[in-house]
């Protein structure tokens, strides 16, 4: 096991990062100041891991609620946040109950908002169970639910007490939410190290199978990443806006296409191919830059050509970016591989972009 430490103004929590950590009460008791946790998960997770991490918890004298959800981006409403606080209150949960989100990025997000609302903020622990939740959603304290009118568009910034993130819980993980996962670990290498790029095409079969040590290292390389990233700019006022890479044009594919009929991470990695040729285009990226950056996503199985929604709705979708100031689009441009930067684009190079070779 490994242990990265996230440090911010008002506080700081470690980031565990191995194998067979689930059953390890010892790296959650020292965060539970109370004798009763509530623990949440979902339909589908609940019944693989919630017993383990429940039997762990009662050993010590814990009692523990479960709350199991329904699964899925749907159910990331507010009436599913109300179903956890219908619980927590129905047990006379107070405002030291901590809430254990056990889940991916769905169950993540959701129980860090319940926590930050519950009595007005009741301390919360991340354990993610995919590997995007756990390179990207899980650490950083951003929680949201969507709204009808938008995705993630009601939440706070709320910091867990500690992530915990087991190798073992990704064997159950779809490929297809694997392949998700590696587009957002890919994202940390093209943004900031081009050493970890050259790693990752060097073991990418090897996360692709599983294998725990690639896993944790690209797990805990990402997190030292985005913990560095957080810590320089907890409320993404300016350096935190880089881990957007790919997601202006990405979230416009999801919305376009209708939420979930792509996974988010094969969106982002489609919209990092489209950020690599619009700044191919802007003359920072080479061909071949472009070309690796193709193949990286291709070795991870992701998608590599957009869907064509049409450039006025792809300027339509992309307008509504929460990175949209003054009615400018900003995006996450790469001056080189391994160096990314925010700027607009001129309208000659997105319309180019949006209607080029990697737009089918
Ligand atoms: P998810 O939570 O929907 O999980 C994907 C699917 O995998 C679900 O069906 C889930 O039940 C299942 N699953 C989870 N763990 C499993 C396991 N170990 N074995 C088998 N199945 C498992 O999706 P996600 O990709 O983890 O997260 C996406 C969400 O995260 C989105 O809502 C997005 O907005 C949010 N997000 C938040 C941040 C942040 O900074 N807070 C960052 C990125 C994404
Ligand atoms: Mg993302």
């Amino acid at each position: 096991m490994i242990t990265l430490d996230l440090t911010l103004p008002d506080t700081r929590y470690p980031i565990h990062i191995g194998q067979q950590l689930l059953g390890r009460a010892d790296l959650l008791l020292p965060h539970i100041k109370h004798k009763k946790v509530a623990l949440i998960s979902n339909t589908t997770v609940a019944p693989l891991y919630l017993a383990n991490l429940r039997q762990a918890l009662e050993t010590h004298g814990i009692s523990v609620i479960p709350i199991v959800l329904p699964d899925g981006e749907d159910f990331k409403t507010w009436e599913t946040l109300n179903q956890i606080f219908d619980a927590l209150l129905q047990h006379r949960c107070e405002r030291n109950t901590t809430l254990i989100a056990l889940g991916g990025g769905v169950i993540g997000d959701m129980v860090g908002f319940a926590a930050a609302c519950y009595q007005r903020g009741a301390p919360f622990i991340q354990i993610p169970t995919t590997l995007l939740a756990q390179v990207d959603s899980s650490v950083g304290g951003k929680t949201a639910i969507n709204h009808p009118l938008g995705k993630n568009m009601i939440g706070a910034f709320y910091q867990p007490k500690v992530v915990i993130a087991d190798m073992d819980l990704l064997d159950s993980l779809p490929q297809r939410e694997l392949s998700a996962g590696l587009a957002e670990v890919i994202k940390y290498g093209l943004l900031g190290n081009i050493e970890f790029l050259g790693w990752l095409e060097q073991n990418m079969a090897a996360l692709r199978a599983k294998d725990k040590q690639a896993l944790s290292y690209a797990v805990q390389t990402s997190c030292a990443m985005k913990a560095d990233i957080v810590s320089q700019d907890e409320k993404e006022h300016g350096v935190r806006a880089l881990l957007n890479l790919g997601h202006t044009f990405g979230h416009a594919i999801e919305a376009g296409l209708g939420f979930g009929t792509w996974l988010h991470g094969e969106a982002v990695g489609a919209g990092m191919l489209l950020a690599a040729e619009a700044s191919r285009l802007q003359g920072q990226l080479s061909e071949a830059d472009v070309q690796r950056v193709k193949t990286i996503l291709e070795q991870a199985g992701l998608p590599t050509i957009s869907p064509d929604l049409g450039v006025d709705t792809w300027l339509e979708l992309m307008s509504h970016d929460k990175k949209v100031s003054n009615g400018e689009i900003r995006f996450v441009l790469l001056q080189s591989l391994g160096q990314a930067h925010v700027a607009p684009l001129p309208q000659n190079v997105l319309q180019q972009v949006l209607s080029g070779r990697f737009i089918e």
